[in-house]
């Protein structure tokens, strides 16, 4: 079994998420007391949440690199990084640190198209929703149409990630808008919602709604399962 390096924290609240999940899939695949062998690098998510509103990516960039570095040291065979929004700083990580990275775009773009699905709604942070590192990575790789919230519903998407679901905080009020949301962009063509930020399936999970849900957390984390236990 390979050991996944993880750079988590960003936030701890959906890092404890992946690392249950990971050992999880490996306990599920091989039994008995068998776990993930893991090396982690938890961030203080204060500084990297003032680095990333105060448009410093690349401390950013050199912070993850340096992260990156540790967890290789440490023994990791690849790299995942827990956030969606961090991997704007994947092209300076990779120039930096001979580790793979597996990628989460990759990993969900991957699971949608082998459901056939080639228009999805995009979830996440502001960076990741405004941007276009994330964007055209599934639109250039994959071929999969994205659209996002119009400007006011990504400021409440946004918002709620940093003030609540990164603090741990689930309102059912919050849950409410993420819903109205969803549907706007399904009655907008959107196939599937990809929940494109770590904490989004701490508030909206399957059975709040019709509309198929692509978590990105449980995918990444699934991934780096089936990676860590290929022989090759
Ligand atoms: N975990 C989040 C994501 O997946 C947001 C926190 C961050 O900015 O890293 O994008």
């Amino acid at each position: 079994m390979k050991t996944i390096g993880m750079l988590g924290g960003m936030s701890w609240e959906s890092t404890t998420n992946y690392y249950k999940a990971i050992n999880e899939g490996v306990k599920s695949a091989l039994g008995g007391l068998h776990s993930a062998r893991i090396c982690l690098y938890s961030v203080d998510f204060h500084e990297i949440e003032q680095l990333q509103h105060a448009g410093k990516w690349d401390e950013l960039a050199l912070r993850l690199s340096e992260a990156a570095m540790s967890v290789s040291a440490g023994g990791a065979d690849f790299l995942i990084i827990c956030t969606n929004t961090m991997h704007k700083v994947v092209p300076e990580i990779e120039a930096r640190v001979a580790l793979p990275i597996l990628h989460i775009a990759d990993a969900t773009a991957q699971k949608l198209q082998a459901d056939g699905i080639s228009k999805v709604g995009l979830l996440g942070t502001r960076f990741t929703m405004e941007q276009d590192f994330y964007k055209q990575r599934l639109i250039n790789k994959y071929a999969i149409n994205v659209i996002t919230p119009n400007t006011d519903d990504q400021s409440i998407v946004h918002r709620i990630i940093y003030e609540e679901l990164c603090l741990g905080v689930i309102e059912e009020a919050s849950r409410q808008q993420y819903i109205t949301i969803i549907d706007k962009l399904y009655r907008q063509g959107a196939e599937a919602i990809i929940l494109g930020c770590t904490e989004i399936s701490l508030l909206i999970e399957q059975h709040h709604t019709a509309v198929p849900l692509y978590d990105t957390t449980a995918i990444h984390a699934e991934s780096a399962v089936k990676l860590a236990l290929d022989d090759n």
